[in-house]
């Protein structure tokens, strides 16, 4: 553990994967994360069950990866540790359906996300370890990374530790993921939602493609080609990142051109100016005073008419036409990665 941060990074060192030898681990949900937890786990030598419903289309993936599949609720009652990977919309149905009558008293209940928690879509007992381990990736390359001795960055949060050992347990399945090897940052239920929401819709989700959108139509609206607005506004906004991600701004800054760099300097706080901020402002108010999750679960409870209609306009978007075809003229980057793929494999 280091502690020249603000908060508790935890590393191999710090765990131990046979704290969990007596336990059994109950993976509910075999997608994104539920796939990569599982077999992490199952080879890092700890037993798994893998929770899914009879209908389930993933069930013959469980089984061809070698795993044993049960109904949600028999893996909840042969497990003490249950990992919740099913959407974070249905968690508080399979909560009540197959996990509550199944739960005994001293087994850990495991979340990758803590919405449902926060927002008390979830009550659980008070007698069972309550804990959240959360790979900062999505899940394939959680398996990638343990396939290939590497490891995934990591959020651990107890929320409730009836056992004593609620830290250390969630600890040895940080470690039987792979997550200790690359450091495992200590946060709460409350941070980890708060700041997950507010990331995906201010910045990352929302703010970022409401950006590219306006950035086209601007050029657009004022007669450039859609293929160059496209590829100015979307194409190379992953050039950019790389180079934020590998070494943050001022990385970017630094390998972008002087013109580029006193452009943007000069005029990007009058693009994303105060206003801005206030919006931020209150788009994260909205998060914490539960308004946002209260809006999403009544949407989801109505059918989602909204979410409908606006995944829908966003498909209407020319942008998406334009780079529809323009990725088609550009297929040879793709089929590229996949050769090389397809050699190292
Ligand atoms: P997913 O949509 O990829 O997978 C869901 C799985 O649950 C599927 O196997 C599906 O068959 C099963 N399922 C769906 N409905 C079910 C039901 N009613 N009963 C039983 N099983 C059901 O989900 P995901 O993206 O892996 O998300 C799982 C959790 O991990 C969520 O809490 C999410 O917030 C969190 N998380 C996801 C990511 C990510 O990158 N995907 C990253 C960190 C945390
Ligand atoms: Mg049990
Ligand atoms: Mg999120
Ligand atoms: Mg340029
Ligand atoms: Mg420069």
């Amino acid at each position: 553990m280091t502690d020249e941060f603000t908060t508790d990074i935890y590393y191999d060192d710090d765990a131990d994967v046979s704290t969990l030898d007596d336990e059994t681990v109950a993976v509910l949900g075999y997608g994104s994360q539920g796939h990569a937890h599982a077999q992490n786990l199952d080879d890092s030598g700890v037993d798994v069950v893998v929770g899914l419903r009879e209908s389930s289309s993933s069930r013959s993936a469980a089984e061809a990866d070698g795993l044993t599949v049960e109904t949600p609720a028999d893996a909840v009652a042969q497990a003490s540790y249950v990992s919740v990977l099913v959407p974070d919309t249905v968690q508080s149905d399979v909560y009540e359906n197959a996990i509550k009558p199944n739960l005994e008293a001293g087994d850990t209940l495991q979340f990758a996300h803590g919405l449902n928690i926060h927002y008390s879509q979830i009550e659980p007992p008070a007698d069972v370890d309550v804990t959240m381990v959360a790979p900062k990736s999505p899940g394939h390359l959680v398996r990638r990374n343990y396939e290939n001795d590497e490891g995934t960055p990591g959020l651990l949060a107890v929320y409730q530790d009836t056992t004593g050992d609620a830290d250390d347990r969630a600890l040895a399945y940080a470690k039987a993921i792979g997550c200790t090897r690359a450091g495992v940052i200590e946060t709460t239920f409350q941070e980890e939602v708060e700041s997950d929401l507010f990331g995906e819709q201010a910045v990352l989700c929302g703010g970022v493609t409401a950006l590219v959108k306006h950035g086209y139509e601007a050029l657009v609206d004022a007669g450039y080609s859609p293929e160059i607005a496209y590829f100015e506004c979307l194409n190379e906004l992953k050039l950019i990142v790389d180079l934020m991600y590998e070494g943050g701004n001022m990385e970017m800054w630094n390998s972008v051109s002087d013109t580029a760099e006193y452009g943007g300097l000069t005029r990007g706080d009058r693009i994303v100016d105060d206003s801005v901020r206030e919006n931020m402002d209150e788009v994260l108010a909205e998060i914490q005073d539960g308004e946002f999750t209260r809006e999403w679960i009544l949407e989801n409870q109505a059918g989602r008419p909204s979410y409908n209609q606006l995944r829908a306009a966003e498909q209407d978007h020319e942008i998406e036409e334009v780079g529809e075809r323009l990725r088609d003229l550009f297929a040879w980057a793709e089929e590229d990665e996949t050769e090389d793929e397809a050699e190292s494999a």
